[in-house]
């Protein structure tokens, strides 16, 4: 919980708009096959999308 591994204020980019998705706009994080799937709102589409 909580692990601050990058030193980023950012979760990544919107793939829709190449908005910056800040750390607030995070919704869940899924844990999968090893690898965390993260999935934030996007202020500019209005819609959840998955940062890259
Ligand atoms: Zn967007």
């Amino acid at each position: 919980m909580g692990s601050r591994g990058d030193a980023s204020d950012t979760l990544g980019t919107c793939p829709v708009c190449g908005r910056s998705l800040p750390a607030h706009a995070r919704l869940v994080t899924y844990h999968g096959d090893g690898w965390p799937t993260l999935f934030a709102e996007c202020a500019d589409c209005d819609e959840i999308v998955h940062p890259r």
